[in-house]
């Protein structure tokens, strides 16, 4: 089902004290909004927040997500986190494939395909980030590229599992400077095309991800491809992170 997601993720940042605050802050500035089945807003802390953000959404319409996860059940992998572990605390997303760990952390194609497998077989909705450097941009290549981010982590399952897309241009995130409404629809359009020929059906939620805000988030909310947003900066301010909520909620 298409639904529409806002996501924000704290990547780095964060304390107790912050935890509290964006997660009490932003429910605080949306309780009037009519969480309906087709709404989702998740809160992705680091690792270490994620007990305390569970316990602050508990019974409430708000899920929790988790910034990224390892392929295996357990064993020795000093630092890393087990997809058990986050479903013990309630977890409903992961991210993967973020743009950070591609490039950061040199996480390839193929390891990102391993994540998703495994979130997919332990039930966790993985938030499969593509999109395409400044580089490959300018050299024409953005289709190219963001379909092998999709054919590798994808082509692994025969029917389309329960996951969210996020086209975010590398170039766009944390940079202030997001992508138009116009290059964002058109790469996204034509991820929906990919996923339909593929699976036969484009039932999916495809963000849009690169440096929203309360300034431009009327430009993709207004776009009937783009189905919510990943945020990254203005999600941790909850007054500019519940406008971007309310702009999604409120599009005709
Ligand atoms: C992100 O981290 O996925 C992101 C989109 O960051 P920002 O909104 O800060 O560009």
């Amino acid at each position: 089902m298409r639904k529409t997601i806002v996501a924000g993720n704290w990547k780095m940042n964060g304390s107790t004290l912050m935890t509290k605050k964006i997660i009490i802050g932003t429910m605080a500035r949306l309780w009037d909004v009519d969480f309906n089945e087709n709404l989702e807003v998740v809160f992705i802390p680091p690792f270490i927040y994620i007990p305390i953000a569970s316990d602050l959404v508990k019974d409430s319409r708000y899920e929790i997500g988790a910034q990224n996860m390892y392929f295996e059940d357990k064993g020795a992998f000093t630092g890393e986190i087990a997809p058990d572990m986050l479903k013990d605390f309630d977890v409903k997303y992961v991210v993967l494939g973020h743009s950070e760990r591609r490039h950061i952390f040199g996480e390839s194609n193929e390891m990102v395909a391993k994540k998703v497998k495994k979130a997919v077989e332990k039930e966790l909705v993985p938030i499969l980030c593509v999109g395409e450097t400044l580089e490959e941009r300018e050299e024409g290549k953005t289709w190219d590229v963001i379909r092998e981010q999709l054919e590798t982590a994808l082509s692994q399952f025969d029917t389309l599992p329960e996951i969210v897309i996020a086209y975010e241009p590398v170039w766009a995130i944390g940079t202030g400077k997001a992508a138009t409404k116009e290059d964002a629809e058109e790469v996204i359009s034509k991820i929906r095309s990919w996923i339909k020929e593929k699976f036969g059906t484009d039932e999916v939620s495809i963000l849009y991800g690169g440096s929203v805000k309360p300034a431009n988030v009327e430009n993709f909310a207004s776009s009937q491809e783009i189905d919510g947003a990943l945020v990254g900066g203005a999600s941790l301010k909850p007054e500019d992170f519940a406008i971007i909520v309310k702009t999604f909620v409120g599009r005709g």
